[in-house]
């Protein structure tokens, strides 16, 4: 297995990033103190810039039969997110990894956060699709929520993203709008897991004996697993995404399931053990 790959039977799977950030998580995290975090220091040092969190913004791209897909697009060139400059990184890391944006068939978004749709579209022209023979798949609802009045109007933060980097995408024709279990090429299927936004996905992916999860934001940092109730205030619906978060786990760890994330450590993914009574994920 090459550095930055992992192969889930007969599908590969490559992590990109659109570099890391670092932000105080008193922002997404409000009712958790600084000093909770610190008995994570030891089990995830590469997560902690003391006491912040370095915030990964991982893509993925997956090969199979012959179809090549990317889950997530990062945050792109856009000014700051949660009070941090972006790496913007994305574009160059497909460059040192020898992918081309015409080789993906399938652009696949998790859900219409800014950090998942940034590179849609190409920066020096906001109305392009930045992959050119790609087709973009979004669930419906996030289509709906993102797109009502009260987020293209009411909500800035949201609406910035959607306005830049989603719409333009319909505008071209090639945005489609999925529902429920959805076969993306063999082997990975788009399953609605909603509570972080009305419409987020993850993906199974299952080749030979072996099974994976891309849990998407599911998960806003690898210590949600230990800690799938604390508050995370991106969630949409709060009560829903602390259940969709266990009953996703509680899955991925009875099926022996790989799991990997957009904000998970780098290469971002990594299985479920068991220790002292708690459960953790480990990133290998
Ligand atoms: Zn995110």
């Amino acid at each position: 297995m090459s550095e930055g790959v992992l192969n889930v039977g007969d599908i590969a799977i490559t992590s990109l990033s659109d570099g890391q950030l670092v932000f105080d998580q008193r922002i997404t995290f409000p009712d958790t103190p600084l000093e909770h975090w610190e008995q994570y220091y030891d089990i995830f040092p590469e997560y902690f810039s003391k006491p912040y969190f370095y915030l990964n913004l991982g893509v993925f791209v997956m090969r199979s039969s012959g179809k090549t897909l990317v889950a997530d697009t990062g945050f792109g060139p856009h000014g700051q997110m949660l009070g941090s400059d972006t790496p913007a990184d994305l574009m160059n890391d497909f460059a040192r990894k020898g992918i081309g944006t015409d080789e993906i068939g399938t652009v696949f978004l998790t859900h219409l956060h800014g950090d998942h749709v940034g590179w849609n579209t190409r920066p020096e022209e906001l109305s392009k699709p930045t992959f050119e023979n790609a087709r973009y798949r979004v669930h419906r609802d996030d289509w709906e929520h993102f797109t009502s009045p009260e987020i293209l109007d009411g909500d800035p933060i949201r609406s910035e993203a959607v306005k830049r980097s989603v719409i333009p995408l319909d505008e071209a024709g090639v945005l489609d709008l999925i529902e429920g279990e959805t076969e993306l090429a063999p082997g990975i299927t788009a399953i609605h897991t909603p509570g972080h936004t009305p419409g987020h996905m993850s993906l199974l992916i299952s080749s030979g004996r072996e099974r994976a999860l891309l849990i998407g934001d599911v998960l806003g940092s690898p210590m949600h697993v230990t800690d799938p109730d604390l508050t995370y205030w991106p969630d949409t619906d709060q009560e829903l995404g602390k259940k969709t978060r266990h009953h996703l786990l509680d899955m991925a760890e009875r099926e022996e399931m790989i799991v990997l994330g957009s904000h998970l450590s780098q290469p971002g993914w990594g299985t479920l053990v068991h220790w002292e009574g708690k459960r953790y994920w480990k990133g290998f």
